[in-house]
């Protein structure tokens, strides 16, 4: 603590990012990342603006981006807004969309991003616990004694668990709702999921966040964002321009553009990660574990008899890292990112070996 620190500062209670390895030949398996590289058609486009058009700033309203996303989703560019990764599109809405006299609700297994914008944005929140399936409960979010949240949020498959909630689930959130936001987070949505984008188009109080660092392979590019009613849109476009009007640089728009244009690559590599989660999950529940149903690039799995942070070591040790949280009823779960073939064979067989 220095004595230069706002009190802002020090009341703050950072997230702590996956572990971004810099030794090379890591079996890499532990921040959902896509294991198939972007598009061809994206790098060919950074590569084209990678020129003397960076002199210029980007188009801060990120037009064709919004565009080729609400022509892929067919609605108009005036129910989509883009960010700097669906983090910051999340962080807008935070600020934008939430009532901050009533807390926001969210489970108390989820992103833990969450509560940390609430704390930089002094917004209340409430959890609310997971099922014993580690399930949301859609009851839970439904308002008791006429009172209405400030807000909703959470991801849609869930994570850590990948467990997904069907949209007619998400609709009786949504719809009994009507004072509040209800704001579904969908960073995994594409790999078994269904989005509830279609519906913002009955919810004016609907927020569907998606990114391109999953399903896109576009993590280093950081875009992401948010689809809804134009009123919610113009809120975090406020917000945008009072805090930084060209989230988006000139490498991302057109990268991100020709991603999205790009159906067939997105849908032939996330078709192979759906397949290869599919071996996985038969392959661990071999070795003995207990898998939970993922609808995302990534498996929540616990053994019976071993410790999960014990295995998380061992396998470290063999050049293969997974996610292992020190959360209370958690503690006990790996989470594996859906990688390539060989690199889910990788951990299969390191597993063989430590079990
Ligand atoms: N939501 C969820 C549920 C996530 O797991 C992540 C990735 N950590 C994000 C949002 C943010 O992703 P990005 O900022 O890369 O779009």
């Amino acid at each position: 603590m220095s004595q230069y620190w706002s009190a802002v500062v020090n009341g703050l209670t950072p997230y702590v990012p996956g572990e971004q390895p810099k030794i090379a030949n890591l079996v890499k398996l532990n921040t959902n990342e896509h294991p198939y590289g972007p598009s061809p058609k994206a790098i060919e486009a950074i590569r084209a603006e990678a020129s003397d058009a960076l002199r210029l700033y980007p188009d801060p309203t990120s037009e064709r981006l919004r565009a080729a996303i609400a022509a892929r989703h067919g609605i108009t560019p005036q129910q989509v807004f883009v960010g700097n990764g669906s983090d910051e599109v999340l962080a807008h809405a935070f600020l934008a969309l939430l009532k901050h006299d009533r807390p926001l609700r969210f489970p108390d297994i989820s992103y833990s991003f969450y509560p940390v914008y609430c704390g930089l944005y002094g917004i209340e929140f409430a959890t609310v616990p997971l099922d014993e399936n580690l399930a949301i409960r859609p009851d839970d979010y439904l308002p008791t004694d006429g009172q209405a949240a400030g807000g909703i949020v959470f991801p849609n498959p869930n994570a850590p668990t990948g467990r997904l909630l069907p949209l007619a689930e998400i609709e009786r959130i949504v719809a009994g709702n009507p004072q509040c936001v209800v704001v579904i987070d969908e960073a995994y949505v594409d790999f078994g999921g269904e989005s509830a984008i279609p519906l913002t188009a009955r919810y004016p109080n609907l927020l569907v966040v998606q990114t391109l660092s999953k399903s896109r392979s576009l993590a280093g590019l950081r875009v992401g964002f948010a689809i809804g009613h134009p009123d919610l849109i113009e809120a975090l476009v406020r917000v945008k321009d009072s805090f930084n009007s060209y989230p988006l640089d000139r490498l991302a728009i057109v990268g991100a553009v020709a991603a999205i244009e790009d159906e067939e690559y997105f849908e032939r590599t996330r078709q192979a990660v759906i397949r290869t989660r599919g071996q996985l999950v038969s392959d661990l529940s071999a070795l003995g574990f207990e898998v939970l149903p993922s609808a995302a690039n990534f498996v929540f799995a616990t053994h019976p008899t071993r410790d999960a942070g014990e295995l998380a070591a061992e396998l470290r040790k063999r050049a293969i890292i997974v996610r292992h949280f020190r959360q209370p009823r958690i503690d006990q779960f790996l989470r594996i990112t859906v990688g390539t073939d060989e690199q889910c064979g990788a951990l299969i067989g390191a597993l063989r070996e430590i079990l």
